[in-house]
């Protein structure tokens, strides 16, 4: 009997998906940082203010995906893990 194609189905579907999670709190400066919990991150809030983002092949998509969820906040990448979704 022929197995179920896990792998090739992962092969197939290319870039790796990564997990994103968004700080419930916001900084300082009043934004919500986006930090990617499959890397991990030195910065990344207790589990009790990480709120789910998603899996994505970049942190453009979790930012992008935050953002469509909650218009009225502000979302920005970590400066560590996120770097090239950091803005301010
Ligand atoms: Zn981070």
């Amino acid at each position: 009997m022929k197995e179920l194609g896990v792998d090739s189905f992962f092969h197939i579907k290319g870039k790796q998906m990564q997990k994103f999670i968004v700080n419930k709190n916001a900084q300082n400066n009043g934004d919500h940082e986006v930090h990617n919990a499959t890397t991990g991150c030195t910065y990344m809030p207790n589990s009790e203010n990480q709120v789910e983002a998603g899996f994505h092949s970049t942190c453009a998509g979790a930012v992008a995906e935050v953002k469509r969820n909650n218009p009225t906040h502000r979302i920005n990448g970590c400066y560590y893990c996120c770097n090239a979704c950091h803005t301010s």
